[in-house]
């Protein structure tokens, strides 16, 4: 525990942690369970290409979900650009510009112009007044983003998509195993997008895939992301290489059986962290709503650096020097990276919550790689920072040994 301010690894002192603590690190389920299958996909010499493994794995999630139709694929990036191809996005789309980048590039590698709309301050996800204000008569859809694993205003979207003929994808990447009035995500809008990567909360290493109650839907995506083939030497359509290899779908699988697990770890963490940071000034975690399920794979702090005696960025590089790498999730927001920022430099007046809310958040290290007295030194050092802010802010302007703050990419 800190006593004094020089004590801060940012000011000279020795780092809280000797390793390095990550945001997203893999939640790794039955080791042996997840060999004994890598074993299998060995002898049945089936290593790819709709193998046993991965049809397993598409019947287990539509089982677990609750939807009629699940197309694994080689990752959620891939997947939202066949979706998008399948829905018959063109011309514009509406998407929040807080968001993985990711959901603006699927759509630009195709060509389709992603117009970024401003995100509602208390949800963080995109806001349906809005995403109405956007509408145009090139706009083919809306592609909105469950943010953290909370769902965004599905009715209101939902309803402007039918009023105004537009088609409805959601980037459900970090929302697996949360639901929205009861009902999982994954059914809802035309069709939904969940990503399995390594740091998302259910991961086969990469992949990816896309849900849907829409048959004819499916089967067009089935056929894009296996290069239109229809069966031996019959192509009938144009399409990619987004297929699952056995291995993704065998650690797919794993990870599923021991999803329970992971969100109890994560929901403990994130109670944990609730508590410990109740009442620090400035500092507000996000919360979940305890009415529905969540997977709590996000633990995401709001600062409001006039209350915190510290800004964002200060509480960045002070937890950085301590070795924990908390993240600055969505920053700067996908308008100002390239290509989007030369093509609309002036998109940020559009954008006034985007700018305010991806300067003022953090990501917090959770998930299985992390115990609860790695929080509880955590939580403890942001409590001293916040309560020594002012005194902090004022040494570290005179402190020659200031780490520069980097930008990451993810
Ligand atoms: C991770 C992520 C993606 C991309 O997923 P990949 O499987 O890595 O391609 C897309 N959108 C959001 C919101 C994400 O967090």
């Amino acid at each position: 525990m800190r006593t004094d301010i020089e004590s801060l690894a940012i000011l000279g002192g020795e780092p809280a942690f000797e390793e390095k603590l990550h945001v997203g690190r893999p939640n790794i389920g039955d080791r042996e369970r997840l060999l004994e299958r890598i074993s299998t996909i060995l002898d049945n010499r089936w290593l790819t290409n709709n193998g046993p493994f991965v049809q397993e794995f598409e019947r287990a999630i539509e089982l677990r979900l609750g939807v009629a139709h699940c197309i694994a694929m080689c990752n959620a990036t891939v997947a939202l650009e066949i979706a998008s191809r399948a829905l018959g996005f063109d011309g514009q789309v509406i998407i929040p510009s807080f968001t993985f980048v990711a959901t603006a590039h699927a759509l630009q590698w195709q060509g389709i112009t992603p117009v970024f709309c401003d995100i509602d301050p208390r949800t963080h996800t995109i806001d349906p007044r809005r995403v109405e204000e956007q509408i145009t008569p090139r706009t083919t859809g809306i592609l909105a983003v469950h943010l953290w694993g909370r769902p965004c205003a599905i009715g209101a979207l939902e309803e402007i998509a039918r009023r105004r003929n537009l088609r409805l994808l959601f980037d459900a990447s970090h929302a697996f195993g949360c639901s929205h009035r009861g009902r999982l995500i994954g059914g809802f809008g035309d069709a939904e997008v969940f990503s399995f990567h390594a740091t998302k909360f259910l991961n086969s290493f990469e992949g990816g895939c896309v849900t849907t109650n829409d048959k004819e839907l499916a089967a067009k995506i089935r056929l894009m992301k296996n290069f239109g083939f229809a069966g031996y030497d019959r192509v009938i359509y144009i399409g990619t290489n987004g297929k699952m290899n056995e291995v993704s779908a065998a650690m797919g699988l794993t990870s599923l059986e021991s999803m329970d697990d992971f969100v109890s770890t994560n929901r403990a963490h994130y109670q944990q962290y609730a508590r410990e940071l109740r009442g620090v000034p400035g500092v507000q975690l996000v919360r979940f709503d305890e009415q529905e399920q969540s997977n709590y794979q996000y633990i995401i702090m709001e600062i409001d650096e006039r209350l915190a005696g510290l800004s964002r960025d200060q509480i960045l590089a002070l937890l950085h020097a301590e070795n924990v790498l908390v993240r600055r999730y969505f920053f700067p927001g996908c308008h100002r990276m390239e290509p989007y920022r030369s093509y609309w430099p002036h998109a940020s007046l559009l954008l006034p919550q985007t700018e305010r809310l991806s300067r003022r958040i953090l990501s917090l290290p959770t998930g299985t790689a992390v115990g609860e007295k790695d929080i509880e030194v955590i939580c403890a050092l942001i409590r001293f920072a916040v309560e020594h802010g002012r005194e902090i802010a004022g040494a570290l302007q005179s402190h020659d040994n200031r780490i520069p703050v980097t930008v990451e990419v993810r």
